[in-house]
């Protein structure tokens, strides 16, 4: 009955969400760092994390200039937008392949799901 069951590389997230002008004011202001050396503010969010069905959604705000090792990231649930800039630590797992095809994830420490090389990000 039916087609066997091919099962799906694991996907990212992707849903979206919208960075309230407040959240937008913190991330600019980030403590310690000089406004010239701030890259520019993701206010157009999609969730990085593997897809998943609990827990709240997660999108990187703003890369911070190395080698901080720290970024800004917001979390948001389906029924709450984003209330929050928080700068967490790199993930930084390694794919382990050899030089050249080797791959840092860029989520954040200790973030749930898989790493961000073993994800397909979906068309658009
Ligand atoms: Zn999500
Ligand atoms: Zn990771």
């Amino acid at each position: 009955m039916g087609s066997p069951h091919i099962p799906d590389p694991p996907r990212t997230c992707r849903a979206t969400a919208v960075l309230p002008p407040e959240l937008v004011l913190d991330a600019r202001d980030a403590e310690g760092h000089a406004p010239e050396t701030l890259m520019a503010i993701q206010t157009r969010l999609a969730c990085e994390l593997e897809a998943h069905e609990d827990g709240p959604h997660a999108a990187l705000v703003r890369l911070l200039p190395a080698p901080h090792g720290e970024n800004l990231w917001t979390h948001w649930t389906d029924d709450r937008a984003p209330e929050q800039i928080t700068a967490l630590t790199d993930c930084a797992r390694t794919n382990g392949a050899p030089s050249g095809r080797d791959d840092v994830c860029f989520l954040y420490g200790n973030h749930p799901g898989r790493c961000s090389f073993d994800l397909a990000t979906p068309d658009p």
